[in-house]
């Protein structure tokens, strides 16, 4: 389901470009979609058969992504199941901070060794209006001010339906865009387009270590760029843009959080306008990672400030409640063969 169709069903109705866009702003604020309609001038009103149709296809609309469950953390962040229209369900989650994640493929077929989303390979591709969805429904239960494209999914393996909803949240949607943030393992398409988009958002790299052999073991179909040029792509796009590029790095008990590995990230990052997120990996039954020592956590990021690097540990959220993504979507898919 494309943004595209959506256009194209109120076109044939009868809905003049204002119109469309009144609507589509309407939607993606969570409002009912004729809102405003009445203090409209006689000239800019709908046309009756787009009038006469908008209660049916709010109920269509509403249906592109609704809420199956919702699981509170303990951290004011939210886990949601959404159920998507051909019955399959994909992860939100409410972060605190008027902030909301968004997955953008059923599965996914990077198959990160810590991660269990890859786990079941990819299922299906998420249209633009189902990506875009998943904000309507995060507005209906809380304000969203950022949108991160960090739940399931690769979004570089789904880039045109991506940056289609990207250009019309950047838009309609009144999302400011250093606040979308779009997540890779690093893709050259993702370093190719973006710099071209009409709303560029904010780029955030997983990286996760600096050694290229065991980059390939923990993420054994990501594209073979080499963690040294990700670097140079990621700082590129990020003098393009304006913001600074989030480097993403799941540690891993003696895996990727040595001296070593962290001293060569240090290097490469020395006055490279980047920041870095350490996120500790959350445990997970029959996972053979473990999450490093709370005194190991804090010398990892303590090593990158001795540098001046900006550096931060940050939990997955709502890892109170089945953990990082797609935990929650397994222990559901669990639940229901039980
Ligand atoms: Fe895919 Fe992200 Fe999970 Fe890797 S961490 S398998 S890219 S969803």
């Amino acid at each position: 389901m494309r943004i595209e169709f959506l256009r194209e069903r109120l076109e044939s109705l009868g809905a003049k470009p204002g119109h469309v866009r009144r609507i589509l702003a309407a939607w993606l604020a969570a409002r009912p979609l004729d809102a405003g309609a009445r203090r409209q001038p006689a000239e800019h009103c709908l046309p009756r058969a787009l009038r006469e149709a908008l209660p049916a296809l709010a109920h269509e609309w509403a249906n592109l992504a609704c809420l199956r469950s919702r699981h509170p953390g303990g951290d004011g962040s939210a886990r949601l199941l959404v159920g998507l229209a051909d019955g399959q369900t994909v992860e939100s989650v409410l972060l605190p901070r008027d902030g909301v994640c968004i997955s953008t493929q059923v599965g996914c077929a990077v198959g990160c060794a810590f991660c269990m989303t890859g786990k079941s390979g990819l299922l299906r591709q998420l249209g633009s209006a189902e990506i875009v969805a998943q904000l309507v429904l995060a507005r209906s239960l809380r304000p969203v001010k950022k949108v991160v494209f960090m739940g399931m999914g690769e979004p570089a393996h789904n880039l045109d339906a991506v940056l289609e909803a990207i250009a019309l949240m950047g838009s309609e949607g009144g999302i400011a865009h250093k606040n979308l943030v779009l997540s890779t393992v690093g893709d050259r398409r993702v370093f190719d387009r973006l710099p071209h988009a009409p709303v560029k958002p904010a780029l955030a790299l997983s990286l996760h270590t600096t050694d290229p052999a065991l980059r390939r073991q923990l993420l054994p179909k990501a594209p073979a760029i080499e963690p040294a040029e990700l670097v140079a792509l990621g700082e590129d796009y990020a003098r393009a843009c304006g913001y600074p590029i989030q480097y993403q790095w799941t540690l891993l008990a003696g895996v990727n959080d040595g001296d070593a590995d962290i001293d060569r990230i240090a290097d490469w990052l020395e006055g490279k306008y980047a920041m870095m997120n350490f996120i500790p990996f959350n445990p997970v039954d029959g996972s053979p990672f473990r999450r490093p020592s709370p005194e190991r956590l804090v010398e990892v990021v303590a090593r990158l400030r001795r540098r001046r690097i900006v550096a931060c540990l940050r939990d997955s959220a709502g890892q109170d409640v089945d953990g990082g993504c797609g935990q929650l979507r397994a222990r559901s898919l669990a639940d229901g063969a039980a």
